[in-house]
Parts: structure tokens; sequence; C-alpha cells
């Protein structure tokens, strides 16, 4: 059995142990095919029974209904940064953006690339510590969409409630958190997820889009930065990320055996409580930079009294075998990335060694 650490990498993460090691079962002969499925087309009947049970699967698991769309692209999703707007925001239309950090940034960046672009709300001035409260948006007239970051993976701040966005469609980031918690998924025209937080590897973008949205995307684009090619081949218009895909619907087989988005949101609610847990014990101590009720569940982060500290206690974790823990670079301090296959006890653990850190200095 190969050595394993407590894993806070805040992504590329971990991943299902017992998915890597179905992975690496069945990676010489893929269920008697007598070859890696890295080594059959994609055209194959065993790539075709992948594709269509990892549709399958982010339907049934998100509750999703067949006026959904489910692709899976390539280019991560600072492609979806650019294919957004590029489908979607029309002459005389405006798109509006929620400035969350910096993902929210990156993407509000390539939004202004193809048209009119606002930003309705930016919490830049306040460090990033929170998420707008729903009440507080205001949409601009010819709104095309509005675009969020569910989960603001640099700087530990997190969305609990959406705004109602009667007509105007809401789009939404959620590379960091999707299928971590329950939501009312239906309330999205689209959502474009990363995979590699919480759905797999790196290399396969999760795009899932409302039919009434993608009817009105701009006909003419580039083949393959139109929304509605992958649409029409269900993600095979050319070699799709064939490992990628095969892996995320092992992870989501995995979501499901735990007991949906139900199940892991409980383990998701009981791993940050207790790192947050000993935060709110010792908060002159264990900074949380971000206002309580926009504080993330996947990406925790947090300042020690100072940087030496901060040194010493990512050295010490480290050496205690638990990685991942230095914050981003931008931002300093700790992050404690608690994603879906993170177990419950690399988080009490942690919790443990937190609490004997702060004693011993
Ligand atoms: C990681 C991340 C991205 C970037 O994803 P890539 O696949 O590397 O392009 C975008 N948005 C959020 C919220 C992320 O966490």
């Amino acid at each position: 059995m190969a050595k394993r650490v407590f894993n806070f990498n805040p992504g590329p993460c971990a991943l299902p142990l017992e998915v890597l090691e179905k992975v690496q079962s069945e990676f010489l002969d893929y269920q008697g095919t007598g070859m890696s499925i890295i080594e059959s087309s994609h055209r194959s009947a065993q790539y075709e029974e992948i594709n269509n049970a990892a549709i399958a699967l982010v339907k049934e698991l998100l509750g999703l209904g067949d006026n959904y769309k489910v692709l899976f692209v390539g280019g991560g999703a600072s492609l979806q940064f650019a294919m957004v707007p590029m489908n979607f925001l029309r002459e005389g239309q405006v798109a509006a953006y929620c400035d969350t950090g910096a993902w929210a940034n990156k993407a509000i960046k390539e939004a202004k690339l193809f048209g009119k672009t606002e930003v309705i709300f930016s919490s830049k001035e306040e460090g990033y510590k929170r998420v707008p409260k729903p009440a507080d948006l205001k949409l601009p007239a010819g709104c095309a969409y509005l675009h969020v970051t569910s989960n603001n993976t640099i700087w530990g701040s997190q969305y609990h409630a959406f705004p109602d966005t009667g007509n105007v469609p809401l789009v939404c980031d959620m590379s960091s958190d999707i299928a971590s918690r329950r939501l009312d998924f239906t309330k999205f025209s689209l959502i474009y997820a990363g995979a590699q937080k919480n759905l797999g590897p790196a290399g396969v973008t999760l795009v899932i889009i409302r039919d009434d949205f993608l009817g009105k995307a701009k006909e003419g684009l580039s083949t393959m930065l139109s929304y509605l090619t992958h649409a029409k081949e269900l993600s095979l218009y050319n070699t799709p990320p064939v490992f990628g895909v095969y892996i995320m619907r092992l992870v989501l087989e995995w979501v499901k055996k735990q007991g949906g988005l139900k199940a892991v949101e409980k383990v998701n609610e009981a791993k940050k409580n207790c790192i947050y847990g000993v935060m709110d014990k010792y908060p002159d101590y264990f900074k949380g930079p971000i206002d309580k009720d926009s504080r993330s569940w996947m990406n925790l982060t947090l300042r020690l009294p100072n940087e030496e500290l901060e040194k010493k206690f990512i050295a010490e974790a480290k050496a205690a075998g638990f990685v991942g823990l230095k914050g981003h670079r931008s931002v300093g301090g700790i992050r404690v990335s608690l994603y879906n296959a993170v177990p419950l006890e690399a988080a009490e653990k942690l919790a443990q060694f937190m609490e004997a850190f702060k004693k011993a200095n």
C-alpha cells in the first residue's frame, strides 16, 4: 500500500482513493477489451457508455431535468470565462458580473473583450471578505445574464444564497464547489466547472446549459467555441478529454454511493466545523479574514499572528503529513481546502494539530 498524506491541495487536489484504485485496476484492460480506456476510440461502445453515464449522473445528482444539456469540453474553466460572453453577450446588451475575487476578475476581463460589461457588486475595497447578499444586487436594463462565482477558491468565500434574477439568466462558475452541497440547480441557466477540484483530473470542464438559454446562443461562431456544436454532438464533435470524463464518471458514481449531495454535504459540514471550530475558539490566534456568513466550506482561509508562525505552521504540518496548506501566493496565510474527497478524519486530525500548535507556540 502506498503511503498517502492528508492532502489539502487547492486544485488539482485529493480524489477519492476508491476511484484511484478502480482506475488502477482497470487501466491495462478496460472491462475485458484488452486495452486501456485511453487506447480506445472515443467512438467506441465503451466510451459512449461512459459519456452517457456521466451525463446521466450529473443530471441525477444535481436534480436536473431533460431541459438541460450536459457538456464536457476542454480549455479549463478559464476558457468558459470567454465562451460565455462570446456566445451570449449581444450588441445592445449588458453582461452583469459580481467581483468577489481573483477568478471573478478573470471572468470580467474576458467579458469586456466581447461587449458591454457592468460590475454590479465588488468587495475588492473590503479585501474580498464577503459575497453579496441577494437583495444588494440591481440588474442593469438589457441584461444578457448575471455571472457569479459560487466559491472563491483563493480568498475563501462562498455564496450561501443566490439571487432570484427573474427572466435574466443566472450563470455560475462552480469550479470549486460543484457537487459539494444541495442547491436548487434549476435556478441556473448555465453552470461551468473545471473538473480538478471536486470532479476529477484537470483537462475536462463540465458545462451545464438550460435549453431556453442555449436557444439564445449566437450562431456562426468559431466551431469549437460554440456551445451549439458541443450540445448538438453530445461533446463528441472532436476527441473529448476521454480520460478525464472516464474519471469524472467514477467520481460521480462515488458521490452517488455516499448517498448523493445530501450525504456529501453533511460530511462537508462536519469537516468545515472542525476547522472553523478551532478558529472561533482562538479568534486572536487563528484569524479568519472572511465574514462569517460568507465563509467557504471548501477553502478555509486563516492568518496566524505573524508570517514567521505561518511558515512554521506550514512546515510542521507538512512534517506531520498535512500537505497543501499554504495560502495562494496573492493572499498569503493558510488555506485549508476541504473538497469532497478529503475525508472527515483529515479535518479532525488537522484541527487537533492546530490546537497543539497553538499551545506550543
Ligand atoms: C480553479 C478555478 C478556475 C480555473 O480553472 P482552470 O480549469 O484552471 O481554468 C476558475 N474558477 C474557479 C472558481 C476556480 O476555482
